[in-house]
């Protein structure tokens, strides 16, 4: 059995503290008021203050946070489960709904698999994967058998029927679920619960860092005048990198050779009285968009690459794709640097957010990974060992798993059938594949399981076995459809009206969403942070 490698990264219970605090580390001055600043504040403001360390976050009163971001991984339940915050306390302040994983449409032009949902996982998802695993290496192999993974989860069928992945209170099965959030609110949300939390606040804009001979950071001085020192400072500046790139001069390592994409352009549009559960990521000239519910409205977004449309282009096209050509409704254009630093922590500074790196949302992994850098920080200091080894075997475990989502992202690009534009047939036909995702690709191109490699973290680092299959399955990466043969007797050994019974009934014991929305379901106590699919 192993455990789902990404989402139930073990998140410390709440109330338990990191020991060992070392005396060296009694200051921290975070740069940068974003959502990485403020999770980051809370999540060392919880194993930290009461050990006498003092927590400072500094905000520019003139530079704006990026102010969008509004989806998650499960690894958010965990994040707000660990500081003790329930549901209902946060989620309606940010305009928050469940989220049960995406549906991804028109990335693959296969018959039948035009759309499929990367769900997140459930408990009861160990009832299904074995068939689930079983069909789809039986399909790579020629054998016609059902392996699209919508039919073979419960948070696709939960979906599709708009509920929400909050059982009803005498049903066992958990779901480890995420939310859509609206991103300046939940930024307006953790900076209050910080404050309550005994971290300072300061709004003043630093203009440069003084680096002493030892290569880190002596002081950081701001244009209010002060002078600032600390035994360590984490730059959450966003984009600018504004201790560890420009300060520290610490290598950016750009992700555009396997990963175009390089702007967003984004327009909100109104909700009716049903809302979703899920994100929708829909296939583009140039990219894709994402449509993601909140109580008050829709975030749209498209993700597209310069080098194959104008900033103009995409905005048109995104209106058009949302019936809003003639509307008024502004839109907003950003740059993404898609890539990462080559040290996330380097002497006395700690990266975290867009100045660490970002890869691109499409899978809404950036406030995961923020909270990884903080936890697995925490987890070093807890050891008190801060030397130049220490942060070395930090910074290949971050790099390792900054990859590993590189990778399942690439995957979205590399399997596409698309041939309409030259972006989806330059994306095809990319050879820049990591040496790790080339592996993958071939076990599974040759018929072979690719779960021992999983399983192993050789191949496929960061992402479980669930979405693995689920991608490559659900853009159909098998033989044609007229090349398939009538399967063996092992191989047509699971009956899938079996399992469409198991999940139908089972659909109705969750809530509907919007019912689950009006009341938010209490926290449930007991081990459901730990999902073992296999
Ligand atoms: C188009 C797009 C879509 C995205 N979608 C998602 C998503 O769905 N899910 C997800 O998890 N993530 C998403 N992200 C990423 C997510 O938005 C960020 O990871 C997250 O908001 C954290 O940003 P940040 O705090 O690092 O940076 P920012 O929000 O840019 O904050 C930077 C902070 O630094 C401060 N600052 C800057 N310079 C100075 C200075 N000199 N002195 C003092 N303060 C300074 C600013 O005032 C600001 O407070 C998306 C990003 C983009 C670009």
């Amino acid at each position: 059995m192993t455990t789902a490698t990404l989402f139930d990264y073990p998140v410390p219970a709440a109330g338990k503290a990191a020991s060992g605090t070392p005396p060296a580390i009694r200051r921290i001055v975070i740069v940068g008021g974003g959502t990485a600043g403020w999770m980051t504040a809370l999540i060392f403001a919880r194993s930290l203050i009461e050990r006498g360390v003092q927590i400072t976050l500094l905000e520019s009163p003139t530079v704006p946070t990026v102010g969008v971001g509004e989806g998650s991984t499960p690894w958010l339940r965990g994040f707000f489960d660990m500081l003790g915050i329930e549901e209902a306390q946060w989620m309606p302040a940010c305009q928050a709904t469940y989220k049960c994983g995406i549906a991804f449409e028109g990335w693959s032009t296969k018959p039948g698999f035009e759309r499929y949902f990367h769900p997140f996982a459930s408990m009861l998802d160990n009832m299904t994967m074995t068939q689930f695993v079983h069909n789809a290496e039986a399909r790579v192999n020629g054998a016609n058998v059902h392996a699209h993974p919508d039919r073979f989860f419960i948070a696709a069928r939960l979906a599709a029927r708009r509920r929400a992945p909050k059982a009803r209170e005498n049903f066992p099965f958990d779901i480890w679920h995420a939310y859509h959030f609206d991103a300046t609110l939940l930024g307006q949300f953790l900076h209050k619960a910080a404050l309550a939390r005994g971290v300072r606040y300061k709004s003043c804009h630093v203009t440069h860092a003084t680096v002493g001979a030892d290569g880190a950071i002596a002081s950081i001085s701001t244009r209010e005048g002060e002078t600032m020192t600390a035994d360590l400072f984490v730059d959450c500046t966003g984009f600018s990198g504004l201790l560890i790139e420009k300060a520290l001069k610490v290598p950016f390592i750009s992700f555009a050779d396997n990963l175009f994409n390089d702007a967003a352009v984004a327009i909100p549009s109104p909700i009716g009285e049903s809302i979703p559960s899920e994100t929708v990521s829909t296939a583009m000239k140039c990219g894709w968009t994402w449509k993601i519910p909140l109580t008050n409205r829709y975030g749209n977004g498209y993700v597209y690459s310069t080098r194959y449309c104008a900033p103009d282009a995409a905005e048109t096209e995104l209106r058009q794709h949302l019936g809003l050509l003639d509307s008024n409704v502004a839109a907003r254009h950003l740059r993404m640097r898609v890539g990462r630093v080559t040290r996330h922590w380097h002497k006395n500074c700690l990266a975290v957010g867009l100045s660490q790196g970002f890869i691109e949302p499409l899978e809404a992994t950036a406030l995961m990974f923020i909270q990884l850098t903080g936890t697995v920080f925490l987890e070093f200091l807890g050891q008190g060992d801060l030397s130049d080894d220490a942060q070395e075997r930090f910074n290949v475990r971050l790099n390792g798993h900054f990859e590993g989502i590189r990778d399942y992202i690439v995957t979205h690009y590399r399997t596409n059938t698309r041939t309409d534009t030259g972006y989806w047939r330059d994306n095809a036909g990319n050879s820049n594949l990591s040496d790790n995702l080339q592996k993958l690709y071939a076990t599974w191109m040759a018929g072979k399981s690719i779960v021992p490699g999983l399983r192993a973290q050789v191949i496929g680092h960061g992402y479980p076995i669930v979405s693995w299959y689920a991608i490559m399955s659900g853009m159909g990466i098998f033989p044609d459809a007229h090349d398939l043969r009538p399967p063996s007797a092992q191989e047509a050994r699971y009956d899938m009206t079996k399992i469409d019974d198991l999940l139908e009934r089972s659909v109705g014991n969750y809530l509907d969403h919007g019912e689950a929305l009006e009341r938010i379901p209490p926290r449930r106590e007991g081990p459901s942070l730990q999902l073992y699919l296999w």
